[in-house]
């Protein structure tokens, strides 16, 4: 049992402790400790490896992307905006390039190197990195903090709690900042898995599973009235579905919604008219040819056909007016009772956390507890997918670290 003095002590060796760590004042003694035997685990999946670290846009179109949490950011935000994050690791020798959707990813596609470039920052500044460290408690003693880990002890001056939400827990983020805040008089949001996909009670399209749609259209009917509308890319699971448009669409769907997909861009209307002219004009067409136009691959037009309750070698020239509205819904307004959202186990992100209230923006520090600071998704922060929870991290992490002053 070891009883260590540091100026900092950071916990969590994710994106956001690692960038808090780049950014701590020259001078300062500092250690970060990980519960896991390496750092970054999570960061080393994301964007399926690729990592897709930030996204184009100014501050505006990024506050927009968080939800209520968003006005909160800002200070973060400019603090570190994704143009300086993109700048700060080509200077490390990671360029990035832009998809055109706008999100960025390091030009070699691997997460790996976004990793490196953090832990080499770490060794230029002398910080020390030790896995194997699971913190169990911070306690106050007069104008220090204690950190208790794996048996050992660290006293210091400041602490920055960056140890991430529950989601995914096998990558070491199982709330336990969390834990550790409200044992220090923190208000913790509940959390919830957020970026979740949706299970339906029925799921007619399971064998489709994998089969993505470019642009569907998602409508939530919260109590029967219609709550939002989004368009976005659509992936159909095992389970159910998920995408970006079903991701970032999680928060504000609750079990027992229903939703509507159109998997198809015109609407409804104006797809009935089309499939109504070409079923009376092809004669003895199949009706599997009739919805050809709609773009969307041969096995899930079929199962939309059959999702209808129509024979897709029926003839199309045989469907009657109710048939094709039955075809017209089962393509633009495609029926899913909710059953859940998937777990923390399959979730992106996490929703809730240290509540944004106890927590000054401008500096990260606890209105609390003099000297303690939090950073990125151990926060009440969850943003859309597409870089924005990654932006965040970092972005919080980097100011809590320059906020630091002994
Ligand atoms: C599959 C997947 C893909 C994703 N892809 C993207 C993407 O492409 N772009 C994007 O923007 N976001 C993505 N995200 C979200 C993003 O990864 C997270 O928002 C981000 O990692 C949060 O960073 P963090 O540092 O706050 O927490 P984490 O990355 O969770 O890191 C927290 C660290 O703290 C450690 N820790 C926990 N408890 C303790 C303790 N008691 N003591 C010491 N250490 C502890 C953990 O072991 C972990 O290393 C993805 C998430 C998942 C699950």
């Amino acid at each position: 049992m070891e009883r260590r003095r540091f100026d900092v002590v950071i916990v969590g060796a994710g994106p956001a402790g690692l960038m808090a760590a780049a950014h701590i004042p020259a001078g300062l003694t500092t250690a970060v400790l990980e519960k896991g035997p390496r750092p970054g685990r999570k960061l080393l999946i994301t964007g399926s490896g690729q990592c897709n670290l930030t996204a184009a846009g100014d501050i505006g179109e990024f506050e927009r992307r968080y939800g209520r949490s968003g006005r909160w950011l800002r200070p973060a935000l400019r603090n570190l905006t994704n143009r300086d994050l993109v700048v700060f690791f080509e200077r490390r020798g990671v360029p990035c390039t832009m998809t055109a959707e706008g999100k960025y990813f390091p030009t070699t596609l691997r997460a790996g190197d976004i990793l490196d470039a953090l832990r080499g920052e770490l060794r230029r500044k002398g910080i020390l990195l030790q896995g194997d460290r699971p913190v169990e408690r911070i306690v106050p003693v007069e104008r220090r903090l204690v950190v208790q880990a794996g048996g050992d002890t660290y006293e210091t001056r400041a602490v920055v709690v960056a140890t991430g939400g529950k989601s995914y827990p096998q990558t070491g983020s199982t709330g336990d900042g969390q834990r550790l805040a409200a044992m220090l008089g923190h208000t913790i949001v509940p959390m919830r898995p957020a970026l979740a996909p949706v299970i339906p009670k029925k799921h007619p399209l399971a064998a489709l599973a994998g089969t993505s749609c470019e642009e569907a259209r998602l409508t939530i009917l919260g109590d029967g009235k219609k709550t939002s509308a989004t368009t976005g890319p659509l992936l159909i699971t095992h389970t159910g579905f998920s995408g970006p448009l079903i991701l970032d669409s999680a928060r504000a769907i609750e079990p027992g919604d229903t939703l509507r997909i159109s998997f198809v861009t015109i609407p409804r209307d104006e797809f009935l008219r089309d499939i109504a002219a070409a079923a009376r004009g092809r004669g003895a067409v199949a009706v599997r040819s009739v919805a050809k136009e709609a773009g969307l691959t041969k096995h899930l037009r079929e199962a939309l056909i059959v999702a209808a309750g129509i024979d897709p070698d029926g003839r199309a020239a045989d469907l009657s007016r109710d048939r094709l509205a039955a075809l017209a819904d089962a393509f633009c307004a495609f029926p899913v009772t909710v059953k859940a959202l998937g777990g923390f186990d399959v979730a992106m992100a996490t929703a809730g956390g240290v509540s944004l209230e106890e927590v000054d923006p401008r500096t990260m520090m606890s209105k609390i507890v003099p000297g303690l600071f939090f950073a990125g998704e151990v926060l009440d922060i969850d943003g859309d997918t597409g870089g924005y929870n990654l932006q965040a991290a970092f972005s919080t992490g980097a100011l809590a670290g320059r906020s630091i002053k002994i």
